[in-house]
């Protein structure tokens, strides 16, 4: 019995995330757009009819409709499942490390903040202003309630890395956004020196390794951009979750 309960809050904070997942959609694609994202009903964006009420049920009305819209019959993007999917596994993997607690409802709203910078900055390579302002909310929060990052570290993190990218900028124009380096600013606050570090290093080998992929591809030989946000975002993630042991099992190995 006590299993059952176990499994049905599991499936309970899955839905959780997907629900919030489903609201992502909503400002992934109406944020770059200018479209205030609190207005007006979700609609089909090939026909323009308001979706119904019945049809809005996350995932689950998805594959009811095998993805098309009831009234134009057009496919829906497989975005739409895929983003409410990974905001529910964050959700998931959140609890499994934190349990219900102050802890895990920040770095979720953090997380699910990042998810929506993903996927707007892989779809127009900028990240909004508004976004990254809004994550300056749980970064506050984090001061008080997450408290074995201590202030210091926290301010060192919000230079540590920006600071070097900023002034990289004179050196070679335009090979980072003014949005990463914001973004890496106020991830540095939340995560701390150490724990920034790590995620810029993630970041450098995911986003180095898919930019040597398109090199070797070399399909056209337009100057190759790389949208390095959503990078920033996985290394964020898995150093808000895992930092501390991998730093900690880092430092065993070499004895430091
Ligand atoms: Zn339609």
């Amino acid at each position: 019995m006590l299993y059952f309960a176990y499994f049905l809050l599991n499936i309970f904070i899955f839905f959780f995330g997907v629900i919030i997942g489903s609201f992502l959609n909503v400002i992934i694609y109406r944020v770059p757009k200018e479209i205030p994202f609190w207005q007006g009903r979700s609609y089909c964006v090939s026909c323009g009819k308001t979706i119904k009420p019945y049809d809005l049920i996350p995932i689950i009305s998805f594959f009811i409709l095998r993805g098309r819209c009831r009234n134009c019959n057009n496919k829906f993007s497989r975005r739409y499942p895929l983003v409410e999917i990974i905001t529910g596994l964050i959700a998931l993997v959140l609890y499994w490390n934190f349990g219900i607690s102050v802890v895990s409802f920040i770095y979720f709203t953090v997380s699910a903040i990042l998810v929506a910078i993903s996927f707007i900055d892989f779809d127009t390579m900028t990240i909004p202003n508004g976004l990254i302002i809004t994550l300056v909310i749980p970064a506050m929060a984090a001061v008080f309630f997450v408290e074995q990052t201590e202030i210091l570290s926290r301010v060192i993190g919000f230079l540590a890395i920006s600071l070097p990218m900023f002034l990289l900028t004179f050196l070679i124009p335009d090979c980072f956004g003014g949005g990463d380096i914001k973004l890496i600013a106020v991830c540095g606050f939340i995560l701390g020196w150490q724990n920034i570090l790590l995620a810029a290093f993630i970041a450098l080998i995911l986003g180095g390794t898919y930019g040597v992929i398109l090199i070797l591809k070399n399909k056209n030989n337009r100057k190759i951009h790389i949208a390095f946000g959503q990078y920033i975002c996985i290394g964020v993630f898995v150093a808000m979750l895992y930092g501390n042991i991998i730093i900690d099992s880092y430092l065993k190995i070499f004895n430091l």
